[in-house]
């Protein structure tokens, strides 16, 4: 259960709000450094799971890199405190102005997705007499059963060069100038908790390692991505992700040699825990068929339920004094004008009641981020605590 203690004046506190728990944040942010000591393993903190200043520069004061998706993400990522040197750029679709935004902000690290990315890459390189460092992002063809929305590495899907292409790629890295070849680039996916998907993907790296080599490229930077999956179900039993396991199948699977930097770039796994969504029941309503808890945050203060049915744990955090009223079963719906905001189905909750907290739990990656002000709703206010 959300600790309702920890946010004093919860009467006076506008909802729909984000609440941020810096203390596991940092026990999380702690954990993973831990196992990235351990295992010689750089991390990148992905920011497009949550992009809040307070909350990246936390992550940034840790010595962690950054894994940026946009001009913007590249523009935050500096400003929030990570170094120049440690900023990735990935992106299936960087515009001309991103790619010189990025330029600009330092030499990121282009991780670059298409044969014809290159030859953008290398003529603005050459336009601003610069040199660009390149990564190449290879579709590694694993499918990691996660929901096919965030599947990411198979072949019929958009991210990443293709293996039919990366012959082609080489090819073209020998003959651009302005590129700078630094290694290779793959990410299958999220919320992936078998491990045994991240030892396939090193294994299908290790081939791609050493066609690279072959053709007579250093591969000295080899980022893996991101994808570790939490437990969204029982978010204060597994509070921290299991970074060692994921860790510990990268070590045992990838042909590592000398002076290779090895990456890893998660952004769920860090920051989906310390994060809830709070929000009031506006309304309880009775259809013939169903019962409805109808809440003032929506689809557009958090978008995974209505986007790829997500799951997230839902609490009543006001029914515990009341005595034992019983349950009910209830969707647990917002206010937006379409039939997909809907964060639950048949959720059994306690009795609720009009002006009622709910607490929807694990909303710390991916939640923020993909709001929007659809319908003129405001955003949420964000706490940190
Ligand atoms: C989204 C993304 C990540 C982070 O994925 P998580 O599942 O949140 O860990 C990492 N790398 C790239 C290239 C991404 O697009």
């Amino acid at each position: 259960m959300f600790n309702l203690e920890k946010i004093p004046g919860i009467d006076a506190l506008r909802t729909p709000c984000y609440v941020y728990d810096m203390g596991l944040l940092d026990s999380t942010i702690n954990a993973l450094r831990d196992s990235s000591v351990k295992y010689g393993i750089n991390v990148n903190y992905a920011l497009k799971a949550n992009s809040e200043p307070e909350i990246l520069r936390k992550i940034a004061s840790y010595g962690f890199g950054a894994d940026c998706v946009s001009g913007n993400e590249v523009s935050r990522a500096i400003e929030c405190g990570f170094p120049k040197s440690g900023v990735f750029y990935a992106g299936v679709g960087k515009t001309d102005r991103e790619i010189v935004q990025a330029l600009e902000c330092g030499s990121p690290f282009f991780v670059v997705e298409s044969l014809q990315e290159l030859e953008v890459l290398s003529s603005i390189a050459c336009s601003r007499a610069a040199e660009i460092n390149v990564l190449l992002r290879i579709n590694p063809e694993i499918d990691a059963h996660t929901h096919k929305f965030i599947t990411t590495g198979t072949s019929a899907n958009k991210f990443g060069i293709s293996v039919n292409d990366l012959d082609a790629a080489l090819n073209l890295l020998g003959r651009l100038p302005g590129l700078r070849m630094q290694g290779l680039h793959s990410h299958i996916g999220s919320q992936i908790t078998g491990m045994e998907f991240f030892s396939a993907q090193c294994e299908r790296m290790n081939l791609f390692i050493e066609k690279v080599r072959s053709a007579g490229f250093e591969c000295s930077m080899v980022s893996l991505g991101g994808g570790l999956g939490v437990d969204y179900d029982c978010p204060d039993t597994h509070p921290a992700p299991d970074f060692d396991g994921w860790f510990s199948a990268i070590d045992s699977s990838l042909n590592r040699t000398p002076g290779m930097k090895v990456f890893v770039e998660p952004g769920r796994s860090l920051v989906a825990q310390c994060g809830t969504l709070l929000s009031r029941v506006l309304f309880v309503k009775h259809n013939p068929a169903r019962n409805f808890l109808v809440l003032d945050a929506g689809m557009n203060n958090l978008m995974r339920p209505a986007l790829y049915g997500a799951r997230h744990s839902i609490e009543n955090l006001s029914a515990s004094g009341r005595g034992e009223s019983g349950f009910e079963k209830y969707d647990v719906v917002g206010p937006v004008c379409e039939s997909s905001d809907v964060f639950a189905g048949d959720c059994s909750l306690p009795v609720s009641l009009r002006g009622d907290i709910v607490a929807i739990r694990s909303a710390g990656a991916y939640g923020a981020t993909m709001s929007s002000r659809y319908n003129l709703k405001d955003l949420a206010e964000t706490l940190y605590v």
